[in-house]
């Protein structure tokens, strides 16, 4: 089996491994000195400023997301929120659950984000900016540094999910000036699902501190105090725990996030070069390097995912919705290999021989 969806992603064996071994007790110094090291390298991936904190919560990455909202938004706040997809849509309906008062950058499929987007929205009484850095179901990558200039400009908070792109595009929180970072366990750090990190900016931290608690399994302030020994408020996913130390100090020994970025950014440039020869179209102008959306000509879409998978054991990532027949996506992240990539063009070049794909 060949996995080229968006998550769970396919893991490499050293934390396949650890997936196979008895799940410890986890209220001990040994499990709080790996949590202490998640953190730092955690912290250290994302180019996090000076007196930073990561949280790991147990749960996807939509519970990371909504911790945010919760902890790092109030309904004095008002905020904009970029919506180019079913990812933007979920922070739109998070700040309608939670009562954030929020206005709405709608994107068409694909359309990227431009100046003139935000031009109409500056000096104005805004107070944070929400953006999925890379709106995983079109596979549109945003441009970060105009964002972050936006942002600078008006004083606003900025809140990235990074849930797809955290390991598959360059990301600094520094640099950009964020103050939340989020990403989830089943992306590219290439674990099982189960955790979500949130990596907070000292101004973050600050209003986390400072807002009421309004929820107790996602509160931060329980989660980061509980962080300061290494340790999780409630008994958190310690299997999946275990497999990101693994990762995160594979990654670092492997030369560290530049080097990750790289390798993805090599690979989702050899399958975009490999699947050229075959009659789709590139959907995005600006793609992630975390997965290549493709624009079926004349096959209907779901129709090559179906085969994929049931005929030649490779799962894609089909859409739903309006673009069931006309999308699908191909995710890079995860344990692959250029030679997967060849593996997955040649299915379809066969299938085009079969005369399936058209
Ligand atoms: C995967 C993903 C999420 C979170 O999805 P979960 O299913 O809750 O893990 C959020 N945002 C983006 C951009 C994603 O790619």
């Amino acid at each position: 089996m060949l996995n080229f969806t968006v998550g769970p992603v396919m893991s490499g064996d050293a934390v396949r491994a650890i997936g196979g071994e008895q799940v410890p007790y986890f209220r001990t110094q040994e499990f709080s000195e790996i949590m202490f090291q998640n953190e730092r390298l955690m912290l250290e991936f994302a180019g996090a400023p000076e007196g930073s904190r990561a949280a790991f919560m147990t749960g996807s990455g939509t519970a990371s997301m909504e911790a945010t909202v919760i902890n790092v938004l109030t309904p004095s706040d008002k905020v904009i929120v970029v919506n180019g997809g079913s990812f933007g849509q979920r922070f739109v309906e998070l700040c309608q659950i939670h009562r954030i008062p929020h206005t709405e950058i709608h994107l068409d499929y694909c359309e990227p984000l431009t100046e003139a987007h935000l031009a109409p929205l500056a000096d104005k009484d805004y107070t944070a900016l929400l953006v999925n850095m890379g709106e995983t179901s079109t596979g549109v990558l945003y441009d970060m540094p105009m964002i972050s200039r936006f942002c600078k400009e008006n004083h606003l908070l900025l809140i990235v999910d990074a849930i797809s792109t955290f390991l598959a595009d360059p990301f600094d929180m520094s640099a950009l000036g964020a103050d939340v970072m989020i990403t989830g366990s089943q992306k590219a750090l290439a674990c099982p699902p189960g955790v979500s990190i949130i990596v907070l900016s000292p101004v973050a931290l600050d209003r986390v501190e400072k807002n009421p608690t309004t929820c107790m399994y996602l509160d931060l302030k329980g989660a980061l105090k509980n962080g300061e020994r290494g340790q999780t408020p409630f008994t958190p996913a310690v299997g999946v725990l275990l497999q990101i130390n693994r990762r995160l100090n594979d990654i670092k020994l492997q030369g560290g996030v530049h080097a990750e970025v790289m390798r993805m950014s090599e690979l989702a440039a050899d399958f975009r070069s490999k699947v050229s020869v075959l009659p789709f179209r590139m959907a995005s102008p600006s793609p992630s390097n975390a997965v290549t959306s493709l624009y079926s000509l004349a096959t209907p879409a779901y129709e090559i995912f179906t085969v994929l998978k049931d005929e030649y054991q490779i799962w894609i990532c089909p859409n739903g919705g309006d673009l069931r027949d006309k999308i699908f996506r191909v995710g890079h992240i995860g344990a692959l290999t250029k030679e997967d990539n060849t593996v997955l063009v040649e299915a379809m070049l066969d299938m085009e021989k079969r005369g399936i794909i058209k």
